[in-house]
């Protein structure tokens, strides 16, 4: 790895302590219910492991993996599912856990998805967001961190699968 290409954007005690916050306000907004989270394979791994971790409610997790697909990968909008949940979410509290938010276009697709399969509620939480980046209106209903149009990767997110394993987010001048 070439840490030369890389600058911390945000630490990991900077992420530890926001994803704490985030566990703290969902534990509460949840609170008697038992909540269905998706982690959004594979970024938000290591997003999702820390955040249960911090939760003192009960809860149940499961994942979904998904490709954008078509000649401009980031803009065609067109979502793939490549695997799907193993169980029912008709009736759950469904929070979806994603890593950052771009365009929209990914959780536009899983909401109008796990929507059709009628869920009690359906709520998201992404650890990082790039509002400039939007394509279609999406807002996240929890957030980590509003960051500026720029690569990052670490703390699960890749580049063509490298830096998942970083403790920190940082960008990737390449
Ligand atoms: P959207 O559909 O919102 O454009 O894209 C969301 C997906 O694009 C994320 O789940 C992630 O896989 C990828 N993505 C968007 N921005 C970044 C980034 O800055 N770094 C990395 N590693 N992936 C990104």
């Amino acid at each position: 790895m070439d840490r030369d290409t890389l600058k911390v954007l945000i630490s990991a005690e900077q992420i530890e302590e926001r994803v704490k916050e985030l566990a703290e306000d969902i534990s509460r907004d949840y609170k008697g219910k038992k909540p269905f989270l998706v982690g959004v394979l594979k970024g938000a791994v290591i997003f999702l492991s820390d955040l249960i971790r911090n939760m003192d409610i009960q809860l149940e997790v499961d994942f979904m993996a998904v490709s954008s697909y078509g000649a401009d990968t980031t803009s065609s909008g067109i979502v793939r599912i490549q695997k799907d949940l193993e169980q029912s979410v008709k009736g759950r509290d469904v929070l979806i856990v994603e890593d950052i938010v771009d365009t929209g276009l990914t959780l536009n697709y899983l909401c109008e998805n796990i929507n059709s399969q009628r869920p009690n509620s359906l709520r998201v939480v992404t650890l990082l967001d790039k509002p400039d980046r939007r394509k279609v209106k999406f807002e996240a209903d929890y957030c980590g961190f509003k960051i500026p149009d720029l690569f990052v990767v670490g703390y699960g997110l890749d580049f063509n699968e490298d830096y998942r394993q970083l403790n920190d987010i940082c960008i990737l001048n390449l």
